[in-house]
């Protein structure tokens, strides 16, 4: 992000009075905010400084809610927080804007293609009442693109006027590529993106849903191998998380068990000699040792194995791999090590979203459906210095955000693990 000021794109005026009756009446509806709240020592900032659209209800909408229809569709991998999007996006449309026409499109872009005959189903508050409970998404997803023609005939056809994208930055791109043939043909209708990160991985939002109950949930893993590791002589734990490309979970899971002897993430790479050194001498002088690795991690050592139907890279299994690699050292060193290696990936990834999750992605469905309904598109919702705000996706799906390792961040995982700055 390094332009001043990111503004979303709008599908006209706005003339209808919004039907909320809780609009702050003086809310400033032109507020931003700040990038950088950082203030450093004898700045003078004479410009403007980069800022983003505060998220919000609008006093004045565009689209008139008796009339509107809505999409909800869910793309990618399954993440903490899918069902209380959904369930959010139809309870603030249905009973404070009075939309009654939602259509929750099945399986992420192929519910856009009627090819594939996946009947939308109509979402009301019946149909959504306790679907929060459940881990998992309703809908049903997928990977692979459509054609973006095809979508757009049909969000025409179907006469669709706002498509909620909810997924991660693959679907964010293909949320753009509707946005601009929408555009080209000089239609009236509105894409807005709810994230959906497990990694966290997301420019422009500190958070995305689904990431702290994915920390909280890794803690028994942890757990687990923390104990395994000690009930043996020599016992390694280790414990593989999620994190293509970006090590968040695994760094906040690693600090909040505060169990964890060594973290290896993607951002930081290491060579397996120096892995070795450090287990050495750990368990040299505490005879346990627990290893949490990102799944990301260590791509030099075993590289991708082709791409999925999405055009993600298949990764190889770098917890297997690291395993045997253990073993095969220390069995040569004549000191053999026990290791026992836990992958709770699929267990988290498809759990139900935790209390704090569950309110971040009500806050996030609500924001979405206010931009929607304003007329807003080709934007996601996200939150940046303590506030929703209103992101266009073009710079969210910019660049990942990943773990700098000269941050603060890395500080504390190397004061919390007690591993050494190089691996
Ligand atoms: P996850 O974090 O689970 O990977 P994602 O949204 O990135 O979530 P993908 O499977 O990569 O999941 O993509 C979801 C959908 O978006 C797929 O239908 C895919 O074809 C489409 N998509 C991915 N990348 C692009 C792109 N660059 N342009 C247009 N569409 C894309
Ligand atoms: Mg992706």
């Amino acid at each position: 992000m390094n332009q001043t000021n990111y503004r979303i794109d709008n599908l006209g005026e706005c003339r209808i009075p919004s039907p909320l009756t809780s609009l702050v009446a003086g809310a400033d509806e032109e507020a931003r905010i700040m990038l950088d709240p950082i203030l450093k020592k004898g700045q003078v900032n004479h410009q403007e400084p980069s800022s983003l659209e505060l998220s919000g209800p609008r006093r004045k909408i565009f689209f008139t809610p008796e009339k509107t229809r809505a999409a909800i569709i869910t793309c990618g991998g399954l993440c903490p927080g899918l069902n209380d999007v959904i369930r959010s996006i139809t309870m603030v449309l249905w009973y404070r804007y009075g939309v009654r026409n939602i259509l929750g499109l099945r399986y992420g872009y192929e519910g856009l293609n009627p090819d594939f005959h996946h009947n939308p189903i109509q979402l009301n508050p019946d149909v959504v009442e306790d679907i929060h409970q459940k881990g998992g998404t309703i809908l049903g997803s997928s990977r692979g693109p459509q054609d973006v023609g095809v979508m757009v005939d049909y969000l025409q056809e179907m006469q669709i006027d706002i498509l909620f994208t909810v997924g991660g930055d693959g679907t964010q791109r293909g949320a753009l590529d509707l946005v601009e043939e929408i555009s080209r043909r000089g239609a009236k209708i509105a894409v807005i993106g709810i994230p959906k990160t497990i990694d966290n991985d997301i420019s422009c939002t500190e958070r995305t849903f689904g990431f702290q109950t994915a920390v909280a949930l890794s803690q028994p893993s942890i757990d687990s191998a923390h104990m395994e590791a000690k009930a043996v002589r020599n016992g390694v734990g280790l414990v593989k998380l999620m994190g293509r490309d970006s090590g968040f979970v695994a760094a906040y899971a690693s600090l909040a068990s505060s169990d964890v002897n060594l973290l290896l993430v993607p951002e930081v790479s290491f060579s397996l000699p120096k892995v070795m050194h450090f287990l050495e001498e750990r368990l040299k002088q505490k005879s346990h040792a627990v290893i949490v690795v990102a799944e990301g991690s260590g791509k030099e050592l075993l590289p991708p194995d082709g791409q999925d139907a999405s055009g993600n890279e298949i990764l190889g299994d770098i917890g297997v791999f690291l395993k045997h690699a253990i073993q095969a050292h220390f069995r040569q060193n004549g000191r053999p090590v026990s290791v026992k290696y836990i992958d709770p990936s699929y267990t988290i990834r498809s759990a139900r979203a935790n209390a704090d999750d569950s309110v971040f992605c009500f806050r996030l469905a609500e924001n979405a459906v206010h931009a929607a309904m304003a007329g807003k598109t080709g934007m996601v919702v996200g939150l940046w210095n303590g506030h929703f705000v209103d992101i266009p996706s073009i710079e969210a799906v910019r660049q990942r955000k990943k773990i700098d390792p000269s941050s603060s961040l890395w500080t504390s995982i190397l004061d919390n693990t007690g591993q050494p700055d190089l691996i």
